[in-house]
């Protein structure tokens, strides 16, 4: 297991891989498990990506009462953050 690297590129035909310290790994069979990342929104400034610790707590200050936030994003993530703002805000 490496930590801390990124993989750059993937030559099927010669079955390696190239991470960004330019090292090369063959393999027999490869499995791609990088995740996903949001959507970004071109020419927009002030929108929180939700991802990481940091996302939240900036999330959790803005969240006072009163506060007006809009969710864009209708899925389980969206629906559970617009859930707990809506018990945030209206207190
Ligand atoms: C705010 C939030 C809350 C969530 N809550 C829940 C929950 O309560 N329950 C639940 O079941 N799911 C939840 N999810 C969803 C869950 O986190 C994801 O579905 C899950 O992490 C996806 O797993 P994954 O292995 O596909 O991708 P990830 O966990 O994203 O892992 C992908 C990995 O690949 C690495 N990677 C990407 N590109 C490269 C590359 N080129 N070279 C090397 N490494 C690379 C990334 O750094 C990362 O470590 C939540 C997600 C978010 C954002």
């Amino acid at each position: 297991m490496l930590t801390g690297r990124t993989v750059v590129s993937v030559d099927p035909a010669e079955h390696s891989v190239v991470d960004d310290a330019g090292e090369s790994y063959r393999y027999e069979r490869l499995l791609l498990a990088t995740g996903a990342t949001p959507r970004r929104i071109p020419n927009t400034e002030g929108i929180v990506y939700f991802r990481t610790l940091e996302d939240y707590r900036y999330v959790r200050e803005q969240a006072v009462a009163g506060a007006r936030i809009v969710v864009i994003g209708g899925g389980f993530i969206g629906s559970e953050i617009a859930a707990a703002l809506v018990g945030a805000v209206a207190r």
